[in-house]
């Protein structure tokens, strides 16, 4: 498989190109310039094969011979320690549980498998390399976990100060080794700034083997189709009526994903891109207009995205034409008070408690069964977050507060460790050559 810029510039590149590239250099995203059919494959898969043997099949199946059957092996079982549980809710309805990793986000599928690529890669040429993520609370833990104690690199978080939760602001400060919190005085946009400077300061760069690992890296996507497959193999038998599967969106990483599964040959019938207020596709399938805004906060806050950036790979998959897309996709928009509702609704229905995100992809499913033409479903929501991890505002919807995972307690218990500098590339320069110059 090779990969080209949606922006259409420069030619093919590797997925090892793809990967320590990050965005292509004409500002583009990178997306598959074939379309493997792996339907055989997928129907192979059954409910007894674990997510990690599942990953290392698709994996060469979609990169051989670029990554041959060993090293396929090797990343996948470096990556996947963890794997998603899914959970039988009703008849015709399932939630996909992806929080049970190292930082209770689906984040941790896509962080896992980069850095087991990376390293995989850096190894094999005895290199190493500086990872500067920015973040504004949930992908720096799970980047952070991921590359925890890989020997060949290092890994800087710009966090802003005071504006991550205290548990975020933990989960990011206190693995130390190899992970650097840096705290920066100023705003979210003031760290992806440095970041984006940092990257094109070249002499900085290629001084310290400068590499991104942020949402719309390549390796972070790929591994995001695993667990459409693993839910397809895990329910088959047990249904017969068409799959749907509804995800909670923000910048569209994981609907293109499992976009991406279906046309490698998953049997879906349709995906639901549930958003909050932030509905700018929703907007679009409906009317045909892409328009992007200032994001407008929400109590799901990692989908609080006004100009998601992989529509540009959805769109190259449809070949940029609206009437396609919307063939595959329905945009569901769920509110605030309605994810409130929703939260609450489910905790009585089924005695558990799920996050605002989870919340979001609930009620849009329950919105697309209800008003679905004729026949049977079967819905798949994708779970991106661990309750526990938006206490607050599940004890707003519930009035009950749910349990701190053991791992999360023994985080919140543990000195903070940070460097507090201004947001400044003078003084982002400086903390990165005194530590690894
Ligand atoms: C990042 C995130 C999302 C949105 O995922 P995208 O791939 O950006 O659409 C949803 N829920 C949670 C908890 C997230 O962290």
């Amino acid at each position: 498989m090779r990969f080209r810029s949606t922006r259409g510039h420069g030619g093919e590149v590797s997925f090892r190109q793809a990967v320590f590239q990050g965005l292509a250099p004409d500002g583009g995203l990178y997306y598959p310039t074939t379309v493997p059919d792996l339907g055989g494959l997928f129907e192979s898969f059954n409910s007894s094969d674990s997510f990690c043997r599942l990953a290392e099949e698709v994996t060469f199946g979609l990169l051989a011979p670029e990554i041959n059957r060993q090293t396929a092996a090797r990343i996948a079982k470096r990556a996947f320690t963890f794997s998603p549980k899914l959970e039988g809710l009703a008849d015709d309805l399932y939630l996909l549980e992806l929080y049970h990793g190292p930082s209770f986000a689906f984040k941790d599928f896509g962080a896992s498998f980069l850095a087991a690529c990376m390293e995989e890669f850096l190894t094999e040429q005895n290199q190493s390399a500086v990872i500067i993520v920015a973040t504004s609370g949930d992908t720096g833990s799970a980047v952070a976990r991921a590359f925890y104690r890989k020997e060949n690199i290092n890994v800087v978080i710009l966090y802003p100060s005071g504006r991550v939760s205290q548990l975020q602001e933990k989960q990011l400060t206190t693995l130390r080794e190899n992970i650097v919190a840096l705290e920066v005085r100023g705003a979210f946009d003031d760290c992806q700034r440095l970041a984006k400077q940092a990257f094109t300061d070249e002499t900085l760069r290629s001084e310290l083997q400068l590499t991104s690992a942020n949402s719309i890296n390549l390796g972070r996507l790929i591994p995001q189709s695993f667990y459409y497959i693993y839910a397809y193999a895990q329910i088959k038998a047990a249904t017969d009526s068409p799959l749907v599967f509804c995800v909670p969106s923000g910048n569209f990483g994981n609907l293109t994903a499992g976009v991406y599964a279906w046309q490698w040959g998953l049997p879906v019938e349709a995906f639901v891109a549930a958003t909050n207020i932030n509905d700018i596709v929703p907007e679009y399938l409906q009317t045909g207009i892409f328009n992007p805004r200032p994001s407008v906060a929400t109590f799901s806050n990692a989908m609080d995205v006004g100009n998601p950036s992989n529509f540009e790979r959805l769109l190259a998959v449809f070949d940029n034409l609206r009437d396609r897309m919307a063939s595959l996709l329905r945009g569901e928009m769920v509110t605030d008070s309605d994810t409130l509702e929703a939260m609450a609704e489910f905790e009585r229905s089924y005695g558990y408690f799920i996050d605002p995100h989870t919340a979001v992809g609930y009620l849009g499913a329950v919105h697309f069964l209800e008003n679905g033409t004729g026949g049977r479903r079967t819905c798949v929501i994708l779970g991106t977050a661990h309750p526990a991890k938006f206490g607050q505002t599940v004890e707003k919807a519930t009035g009950k507060a749910p349990d701190l995972p053991p791992d999360l307690k023994r985080t919140l218990d543990l000195p903070k460790e940070a460097t507090q500098i201004e947001p400044t590339l003078a003084a982002l320069s400086k903390e990165l050559r005194l530590r690894f110059a």
